[in-house]
């Protein structure tokens, strides 16, 4: 807090500071609970509200401000690991009263709920490094990753995605998977129905999920950026997310990875590589050899949009053997069928 400046002034300020930055990045339209509203229209209050020095909590007025509260911020939450306490940015108020759903903060569907103080932050988001925190059970992980879906959902971290996108598409499968797929960002597919990899490239991941004997059910899947990272100006086509909003968008995926422990990642194409590893050696080199995060092996592989692309047997079979190490690694056997794909032409 600046010196001589109220806690009341402080918050006040942060959130029109915040609000400013949403308004500078194209947001137009927040949807506000009716209490918040009822709230703000309180008096000022006239007491100093520190004692000794010690700022007084403020249940109703959380800062808004991710420069001022790391919790709300988790690229400075990362580098200032460990938090010092856990602050869950959503605030337990009563079930929505809010306003009439505004227009044109999405091009369709109705808005998310913002709450004040719901910045979709992660409480105490992890640490790229960090150990996983302590394995829950089937129930407890479902109801875990609904209510991390559930803030992920209205997230505005990345005020200029937030504004284009149809839909934030989280993830899906099995909490409980053993095997975990780490793709790039929804497309437009994925953006329409809120689910990734639906497209054409996800339809191919779905054979090469099935022929592996599994499901898309029984992995889980899901992407670095949650958001399509949107093209302005455009109307078709696709963009790589910037290091910037995979870098915002990263703890959420943490979070995935932490409550459902795989066993086994794939990291599918470069950009998936470069969010979750920070390697940039490129995929032709780094595809085939595990590499480990947060003690996970993770195999790298070529992006099923690569295999659309470049329908080469040669390039099927190198994703293939790639799958067939990660069979082996999950102690998953292996038919001689199997082992004979796409080796003859
Ligand atoms: N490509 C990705 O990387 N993710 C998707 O969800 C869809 C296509």
């Amino acid at each position: 807090m600046i010196a001589g400046m109220s806690h009341y002034q402080s918050v006040l300020e942060a959130t029109e500071a915040h609000l400013r930055a949403l308004q500078a990045n194209g947001v137009r339209f927040l949807n506000v609970q009716a209490e918040t509203l009822l709230a703000l229209q309180q008096p000022v209050p006239e007491q100093p509200d520190t004692v000794e020095g010690e700022p007084v909590p403020s249940p109703d007025f959380p800062n808004l401000n991710p420069n001022l509260n790391p919790n709300l911020n988790p690229v400075a939450a990362v580098e200032k690991q460990p938090a010092p306490e856990p602050v869950t940015a959503r605030q337990s108020l009563p079930p929505s009263q809010g306003l009439p759903a505004s227009q044109g903060l999405r091009r369709t569907g109705a808005l998310p709920k913002l709450e004040v103080g719901d910045q979709g932050g992660a409480a105490v988001p992890p640490c790229r490094d960090s150990p996983a925190p302590p394995k829950l059970g089937a129930a407890e992980k479902q109801a875990a990753m609904a209510a991390l879906r559930d803030r992920a959902m209205v997230c505005v971290k990345c005020p200029h995605l937030a504004a284009s996108r149809r839909t934030v598409v989280f993830g899906t499968g099995d909490p409980g998977a053993r095997l975990l797929f780490v793709g790039e960002a929804p497309g437009a597919d994925e953006d329409a129905r809120g689910e990734p990899f639906v497209g054409a490239a996800g339809q191919l991941l779905t054979r090469i999920i099935k022929a592996m004997g599994f499901t898309r059910e029984t992995v889980y899947i899901a992407n670095i950026l949650k958001c399509r990272p949107d093209t302005p100006g455009q109307t078709a086509g696709n963009r790589k997310p910037t290091p910037s909003e995979m870098q915002t968008c990263l703890p959420w995926l943490l979070e995935q990875i932490d409550l459902v422990r795989p066993e086994v990642m794939v990291a599918l194409g470069a950009t998936a590589v470069e969010g979750l590893l920070g390697k940039g050696e490129g995929i032709s080199k780094l595809r085939g050899r595990f590499q480990t995060f947060r003690g996970v092996p993770v195999m790298p592989t070529f992006h099923p949009s690569y295999l659309l692309r470049n329908q080469a047997v040669t390039e099927k079979r190198k994703v293939w053997e790639d799958m067939m190490q990660v069979l082996e690694k999950l102690g998953a056997p292996i038919s001689q069928k199997q082992r004979g794909f796409f080796l003859k032409p």
